[in-house]
């Protein structure tokens, strides 16, 4: 068993898409993302609990705390990640994100 050195998760979820867990974030623009409850070595992603309860999700920026945790968004990593792009706009640029 491994522990984490985070306290569990709020928000954990299970994706629909692949059933792997997930916990519901808030990016700094204030949109919903999912992203893998398991950190990643290559993860961009800095998971930040707010006052209230929020998990926001912050891309990580060459030079932060290479301590913290890194997640992924889970639409970069969902199989079935199509399926969640089902959005009616289109929106230029502003999706697009590889790691
Ligand atoms: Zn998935």
């Amino acid at each position: 068993m491994k522990a984490s050195g985070n306290a569990p998760l709020r928000g954990l979820t299970k994706c629909t898409g692949c059933g792997a867990n997930v916990v519901w974030t808030v990016t700094t623009r204030g949109k919903k993302m999912l992203v893998d409850a398991e950190p990643s070595d290559k993860g961009n992603l800095l998971l930040s609990r707010q006052v209230d309860r929020k998990l926001v999700a912050i891309v990580a920026r060459r030079g932060d705390a290479e301590c913290e945790a890194r997640y992924l968004s889970h639409f970069v990593t969902c199989p079935n990640a199509a399926q969640f792009r089902r959005r009616p706009r289109k929106r230029s640029g502003a999706m697009r994100q590889r790691s």
